[in-house]
């Protein structure tokens, strides 16, 4: 399996909820490495350009109104097939749907507060990583 990067987010509910320490070891656990770790307070503006493919849909204003609530802890995860297993480890999009274990399972309320965010294919995670992260802060 190739090596891959790819970016995760603990997303405003679960940072207010204290569960950034479980989420970090959960990735430990998985063998994935963390390249960079930032917390970050996002804006409409950078919220928009980062989910630029979901901005025309019905469920934009609530994502953004969610995603822009309070900080997030963004993060580059790297390992062997990482972006497949970092969604595994996520879960389904909605938390009810999402398999026993996983993250938004364990931590998501809804489909749209679910916890955590992951990159869905190579493309995705390099225009995300190099959105969010300067070469210097990914070691
Ligand atoms: N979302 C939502 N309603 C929907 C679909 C998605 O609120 O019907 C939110 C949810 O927070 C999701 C994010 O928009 O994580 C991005 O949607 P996507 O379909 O890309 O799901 P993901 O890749 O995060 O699983
Ligand atoms: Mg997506």
């Amino acid at each position: 399996m190739a090596l891959e990067r790819t970016f995760a987010i603990v997303k405003p509910d679960a940072v207010k909820d204290g569960h950034v320490g479980e989420i970090i070891t959960a990735i430990e656990q998985s063998g994935m490495a963390i390249r960079g770790l930032k917390r970050v307070q996002l804006t409409p503006a950078i919220c928009k350009g980062f989910y630029h493919e979901h901005v025309s849909k019905g469920f934009y204003q609530e994502l953004e109104d969610f995603m822009t609530e309070g900080p997030v802890v963004m993060m580059c995860l790297e390992g062997d097939g990482a972006i497949l297993k970092w969604r595994d480890l996520m879960g389904a999009t909605n938390p009810a749907n999402a398999e026993g274990g996983t993250l938004r399972k364990r931590f998501g309320a809804n489909i749209g507060r679910n916890a955590t965010h992951g990159s869905d294919k190579p493309e995705s995670a390099a225009f995300e990583l190099s959105y969010f992260f300067n070469a210097f802060e990914l070691g």
